[in-house]
């Protein structure tokens, strides 16, 4: 529980996918932990692979199983708090999908550096795909390729483009 002292998420305040689901494909990733009341990543799902059980205050849970990684609880989540996860993408690549609410949005081919929960850059990534059809209500989702290493670190970039 130090995120509520440093505001900042360990990986064993989440829930993981575990490998076996990882490299089958896409699959949504939940970094939600807070007694809000929000409930509009179980109202999106088509599969209803996420739950939340009891009061509305409660954190969602998620089936991993049931999650086909379709992407749609990315852009209804308010909070910004869900990702996508392919370790399938490429062999030595998996990808990270991420909700980016700025503008200019980047461009597949771009090369980015990465950052973690904390905003320390950690590698380097290249955007794959921009996600931004108008039922997302204009939160686009950028999917990035990386190390497989690194999906679970990454959850945002920076643009060289900011650096000039
Ligand atoms: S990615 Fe699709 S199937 Fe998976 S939890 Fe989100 S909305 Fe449901
Ligand atoms: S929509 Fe987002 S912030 Fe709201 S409960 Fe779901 S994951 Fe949490």
């Amino acid at each position: 529980m130090d995120y509520l002292e440093t505001g900042i998420l360990e990986i064993d305040d989440i829930a993981v996918p575990p490998e076996e689901r990882l490299v089958k494909g896409p699959v949504a990733v939940i970094e939600c932990v807070q007694n809000i009341p929000c409930n509009p990543c179980v109202d999106a799902c088509p599969k209803g692979a996420i739950t939340i059980q009891g009061s509305i205050n409660n954190v969602p849970k998620i089936d991993f199983e049931k999650c086909n990684g379709c992407s749609i609880c990315i852009a209804n989540c308010p909070g910004l708090a869900i990702f996508l996860v392919d370790k399938s993408f490429e062999k030595n690549r998996a990808t990270v999908g991420m909700p980016y609410e700025f503008t200019p949005l980047p461009q597949p081919g771009e090369k980015v550096i990465l950052l973690n929960r904390a905003g320390e850059a950690c590698g380097e990534g290249e955007v794959i795909k921009v996600r931004n059809a108008k039922a997302q209500d204009r939160t686009p989702i950028v999917f990035m390729a990386m190390d497989p290493e690194l999906t679970m670190e990454v959850r945002f970039f920076r643009r060289r483009t900011n650096e000039r």
